[in-house]
């Protein structure tokens, strides 16, 4: 990429080149060169190119960086020379002289990785005062005050930073001369004995903390801020972040050299921060803030409260003008919305940063809509913008509506900084925060603002809510970004740290830690108490729908269901599924006055089904035997009937749609008592005057079928072997409810599934039983005719490497994910994912949970027997309805597998939509 982009080639001496300037109209790197300059550099090299105002300067590339760290932190030969020459050229450029004390060039030290990093190095402005320099920079600017109060920020910013003095060392000796003009004093109250009574008692801070004098060379400054960059890449917080985010760790940092423009130099003058678009509910408008007579940094750091930019309007109406047509080039430019960061230098706009703004999903659904309707971006673009997880949580529960109308907020005013509905105990740190939930118990992040340093607590808290910051500060953009809902900067909330407590000095209300709280991220209130939380609505999200249709014409995996239920069939059509891809009928035996029904069933199944084939063989049948078919065959006729008025039910629903139905699954002992209670209740009614025959009879029957290794059983197609009746009963209410329905002007479709095969002879034996079966009711119903197919669930190992014999017997597969991990790695997973594997995910014996994100081993599996199924039978049909089918990654490897759909529960059906189409577009793009 390098090679083909640099224009101008400025001589430098260094093996490698390490440094691309910007400045005068010209620049030598460019946007899309962020792996090597970083997001800031690359935009900012970007955005001259455009023509844009930017400040002159340069980026020591992210290669130097990881040559620093090759180097053994020292500067890679060369570098330091190159550096000096690109310094030369910024003094050219900015026309003032770096440590010249009557024209002083002064700089910005930042950082910039290619992904935009929280924790990373704060940037350093100011660099190049020392007390010749401020001498000039008073006399240029004609203000003693504004000189000495660059001067004190520049202590206490290259201190903190790049000499790793406590921040509190300076804050404190601030807010103390701040207290001298009163309690609500700000910075702006200081006068100029005051900033340099700060600036000795801050050098003498860094004196004590260091030993050393703050440093007066420039040049020194500007090397050791270098290097403080390189250092911060591989600190405590970055490499939190990283491992959180799965950002590679040998990616390096690149650092900006900037030169310093000025928005703290009056009233003309002002800095600020907006996007080019409402990115909390995306409405089409300028969104951000901005604060007149002050330092980049006061905003993001939220010490004064900033003004909207609207305000900008009235205040600055041609840099409003300048910045808002700057915003709309740069979105055209950059097909996105962007978050700007500018500054007015006495009348003259700059800007400082640009980069693809992050956004609510709300704002991200909506954006991509407006964008595609205004011919920015293409359909495909928009869909494969928006994040599955962005679709996830619109469909997260809100608060519900009449309870929210009754509460009373405990505050008055407060800034919706990331939506959702957030309900939790009170804590007041991080680290508490952390310990409480390992416990169990579900948090509310609660402080006056947050930094960095509370990333943990906030990644597993609710939610989020804080004092002080705006839009922009630090807990908003974190919380957006991992989904967090986030009130912040309800600057009535008294947060004490000391007495673990808030309250509101406008409500007087509040809460202490360890109270419920509920927080809600919609509309920035916070009230007492856990409110409680409704489903987010479907229906009601227009432009959601509107990408998931784009979504399903670039799919080529269809998207079914796993429901059990009419009411679920229903929901899961109307976020549109196309099929139910696992309907599982145990339910069906275990609802209400059933389960009686089953169990007496069952004491009697095997006399039943033994006196039944001496019958078939002719034989006489005893009265015990007479009676147990009796008693069998009445139960299972009940059943046929209850269960046909369900599938009747699931058809109706899906009127036209597929419909995968899999007969019984379980080892029978799940529809009785558990051994040791039934053990319990007749050992003790034995004590007391004796069981009852029945109890006997049913604790006799539980130990009879109690197995070794239930998962490994009686269960799947080797019950319906055993007993056939059960899944004949099955077979002729699906086909008899299909009838009916049809009768009735519906259209069932109708797929039975036979479970667990390993042998192909499992599935020929069972297939051709109930063939029979359906043929005797189709032939009964004489005329009508129905759509039905037998097919199988591939989950066993051997079943995936014999698919091409399966596939004779089968019309199609459905891959059952979770039984095919569990056989594949040999664990039984409720007994692990309870267990070892969470230390095995921890101490990443295994990368990530096969039983979330589908193992490249089974999928593995998956693809052979995709290859041997199709190759026997070219139409054989192929679906997963392991919970695997809602997951994103597994999803991709789906399609890669060859699927012809997912199923997933049916609040996963957005979410797979999104993801089957993403997949499909991504595998193009692979092609
Ligand atoms: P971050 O990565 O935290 O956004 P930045 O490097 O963008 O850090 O800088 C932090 C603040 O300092 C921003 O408000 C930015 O606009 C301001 N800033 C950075 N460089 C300059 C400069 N050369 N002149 C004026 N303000 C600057
Ligand atoms: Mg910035
Ligand atoms: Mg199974």
């Amino acid at each position: 990429m390098v090679d083909t982009q640099t224009t101008s080639e400025r001589p430098h001496v260094a093996a490698k080149r390490y440094i691309y300037a910007w400045g005068a109209g010209t620049a030598e790197g460019n946007g899309n060169m962020k792996d090597l300059l970083g997001g800031k550099g690359a935009g900012l090299a970007e955005m001259t190119l455009a023509g844009l105002p930017t400040p002159p300067g340069f980026t020591i590339t992210t290669v130097a960086c990881n040559d620093y760290f090759a180097n053994g932190k020292q500067l890679p030969e060369g570098l330091w020379q190159d550096v000096l020459d690109a310094m030369k050229q910024v003094e050219t450029r900015s026309g003032k002289g770096f440590g010249d004390p009557k024209n002083p060039l002064l700089v910005s030290v930042r950082s910039g990785a290619k992904f935009s990093m929280p924790g990373m190095m704060d940037t350093v402005l100011n660099l190049g005062l020392n007390e010749e320099t401020l001498a000039g920079l008073i006399a240029l600017s004609g203000s003693e005050r504004f000189g000495w109060d660059a001067y004190r920020r520049f202590i206490g910013m290259f201190g903190r930073i790049v000499m790793d003095v406590k921040a509190e060392r300076f804050d404190e000796p601030l807010e103390h001369a701040k207290a001298k003009h009163g309690a609500d004093a700000k910075d702006t109250d200081l006068d100029v004995a005051d900033l340099k009574a700060l600036v000795d008692v801050f050098k003498q801070v860094v004196r004590e903390d260091t030993g050393r004098d703050f440093p007066t060379d420039v040049y020194e400054q500007l090397d050791l801020a270098i290097k403080a960059v390189f250092a911060s890449w591989f600190g405590k917080r970055a490499n939190d972040y990283r491992n959180s985010q799965k950002i590679a760790h040998d990616l390096g940092t690149a650092v900006n050299v900037v030169t310093m423009v000025f928005g703290n130099m009056g009233n003309d003058s002002g800095t600020g921060v907006a996007f080019t678009r409402n990115t909390f509910d995306g409405t089409n408008e300028l969104y951000g803030e901005y604060l007149v007579n002050a330092q980049g940094e006061d905003v993001v750091a939220g010490i004064r409260t900033p003004e909207p930019i609207s305000q900008l309007k009235t205040e600055m109406p041609a840099s409003y003008d300048e910045f808002l047509k700057i915003g709309r080039q740069l979105e055209k430019h950059y097909k996105d919305v962007q978050d700007l960061e500018f500054t007015i230098e006495r009348g003259k706009l700059y800007m400082l940063q640009t980069r693809i703004a992050k956004r609510t999903a709300e704002a991200a659904v909506k954006i991509a809509v407006q964008m595609v309707n205004e011919g920015v971006i293409t359909q495909k673009e928009a869909v494969e913008r928006i994040e599955p997880a962005q679709v996830d949580q619109l469909l997260r529960p809100q608060f519900e509506r009449k309870a929210l109308a009754a509460a009373k907020a405990i505050n008055t005013e407060g800034l919706n900084a990331s939506p959702g509905a957030a309900v939790g105990k009170a804590v007041f740190d991080a680290d508490l925060a952390v310990e409480w939930q390992a416990k169990g118990e579900k948090v509310v992040l609660v402080r006056v603002e947050t930094s960095p340093d509370d990333f943990h607590g906030m990644a597993i808290a609710e939610g989020i809510l804080t004092a002080r910051g705006g839009a922009t500060s630090h807990a908003a953009v974190v919380a957006r970004q991992i989904g967090k809902p986030c009130v912040a900067g309800v600057s009535e909330l008294n947060v004490s740290y000391a007495t673990r407590t808030a309250s509101s000095s406008k409500t007087g209300m509040g809460f202490k830690e360890g109270d419920w709280i509920s927080v809600d991220g919609n509309t920035g209130r916070v009230y007492a108490g856990a409110l409680p939380v409704v489903d987010a609505k479907f229906e009601d999200q227009p432009e959601l729908q509107t990408i998931l249709g784009w979504a399903d014409e670039f799919a080529r995996m269809a998207v079914w269901t796993n429901a059990d239920k009419p009411e679920e069939a229903a929901q899961a059509r109307a976020w549109g599924a196309h099929g139910i891809g696992l309907c599982r009928t145990e339910h069906m035996f275990r609802e209400g006055d059933r389960l009686a029904m089953v169990r007496g069933a069952i004491l009697v199944a095997n006399v039943a089904t033994r006196a039944k084939a001496k019958a078939a063989a002719g034989e006489a049948l005893n009265a015990d035997e007479t009676d147990a078919v009796a008693t069998f065959d009445a139960a299972m006729a009940k059943l046929e009937k209850l269960q046909q008025g369900d599938f009747e039910g699931i058809f109706k629903a899906m009127d036209g749609l597929p419909v995968v139905v899999r007969l019984i699954d379980p080892p029978l002992h799940e529809f009785l008592p558990n051994l040791e209670d039934q053990l319990v209740k007749v050992t003790r009614a034995e004590e007391h005057g004796g069981a009852s025959e029945e109890d006997k009879i049913l604790l006799a029957t539980i130990k009879s079928m109690h197995e070794q290794n239930p998962m490994l059983g009686l269960r799947g197609c080797r019950l319906g072997i055993m007993i056939p009746d059960f899944v004949k009963i099955q077979t002729r209410a699906i086909l008899n409810a299909q009838i009916a329905v049809r009768k009735a002007g519906g259209n069932p479709i109708a797929k039975i599934m036979i479970p667990l095969v390993g042998h192909v002879n499992e599935l020929k034996a069972t297939r051709t039983l109930l063939a029979a079966e359906a043929d005797k009711i189709v032939a009964a119903a004489g005329g009508v005719s129905v759509d039905y197919k037998f097919g199988t669930m591939i989950e066993i190992p051997r079943g995936a490497l014999t698919a091409d014999e399966i596939a004779t017997e089968a019309s199609f597969f459905s891959f059952g994910t979770n039984d095919l991990t569990q056989m594949t790695f040999g664990y039984s997973r409720d007994d692990a994912e309870g267990g070892f594997l969470l230390k095995y995910v921890e101490d990443k014996i295994l990368p990530v949970n096969p039983f979330q994100t589908l193992d490249d081993a089974v999928a593995g599996l998956m693809k052979i027997a995709v290859d041997k199924g199709r190759s026997v039978r070219p139409d054989l049909e192929l679906g997963i309805c392991g919970e695997h089918g809602g997951d994103p990654e597994s999803i991709h490897k789906c399609e890669k597998v060859g699927l012809d759909y997912v199923s997933c529960s049916p609040f996963r059906v957005p979410v797979a939509r999104l993801a089957a189409a993403q997949a499909a577009l991504s595998t193009q793009h692979d092609k």
